[in-house]
């Protein structure tokens, strides 16, 4: 993370079950791997389909990531696919715990903190998604539902080299492609509170090292306000991330 001194932003596209053709998904990468300014102030990682990735050379722009990953290695999981194999694949990221995995598949914390143990031994670092309801929001829960999804999502990952690997990104679900978006003084009390958290359960320096990044509806507009006013460390762009001049603006604004 620390190259010359310098930690890079992380700006990870996530495409979702998005565009249905690889024509398409070409578009997108050759429009973005020309647009996007090489620096070393970010780091681009775009999450495609797994379909489209052994297609999909980042080179120099960017790294590969997936939108998910089962946590066992091999074995008979119909359907699944296993860090170790995103890792063979060239994979270095894997977004864990998305909202809409928990939402409308059954995935627990239990089953988060399987697939987050998984990316970690096999090298592949996780994108680990925690965020509130509107609901939970309304009742003056969002705290409690995050410090729990951290907590359970994080249990037996061992501190040290494995930890180090992981970033969150605090996605509040009523953002989340509803153009809604919380203010920067929400945002900056989550990452205080996801550090304290993860303070309790590892130490000051592995929350002060570790990366929050911030998801649900970012453009163009809105980007560097999440960055420079609200601190974020990064950005997870869903809808805008298939756009490939939105999202080449959003890269080159850091
Ligand atoms: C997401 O899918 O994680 C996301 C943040 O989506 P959107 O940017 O469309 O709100």
């Amino acid at each position: 993370m620390f190259e010359n001194g310098i930690k890079p932003k992380i700006i990870v596209a996530n495409w979702k079950m998005n565009p249905v053709s690889f024509k398409e998904a070409d578009n997108i990468i050759r429009t973005v791997k020309n647009g996007i300014k090489i620096s070393e102030n970010v780091k681009v990682v775009i999450c495609p389909p797994y379909f489209y990735i052994p297609n999909i050379k980042g080179g120099k722009s960017f790294d590969i990531g997936v939108q998910n990953i089962f946590w066992e290695d091999s074995g008979a999981y119909t359907g699944e696919i296993s860090a170790k194999m995103a890792k063979e694949m060239g994979v270095g990221y894997a977004i864990i715990g998305h909202s809409e995995r928990r939402m409308h598949l059954g995935e627990t914390d239990a089953i988060v903190n399987l697939k987050i143990n998984s990316a970690l031994k096999n090298n592949v670092k996780p994108i680990f998604c925690v965020g509130e309801s509107q609901k939970e929001r309304d009742e003056d829960k969002a705290g409690d539902i995050i410090s729990n999804e951290i907590e359970k999502g994080l249990a037996g990952v061992p501190s040290g080299y494995l930890v180090k690997d992981l970033i969150i990104a605090y996605e509040p679900i009523w953002a989340i492609g509803t153009g809604n978006t919380p203010t920067s003084d929400d945002i900056m009390s989550m990452a205080l509170l996801i550090r304290k958290v993860i303070t309790k359960l590892y130490d000051r320096k592995t929350a002060d090292n570790l990366p929050i990044i911030y998801g649900g509806s970012v453009n163009d507009k809105n980007a560097t306000d999440f960055v420079e006013k609200a601190g974020m460390e990064g950005l997870l762009v869903g809808g805008a991330s298939l756009n490939a001049s939105e999202f080449v603006r959003i890269v080159n604004l850091f």
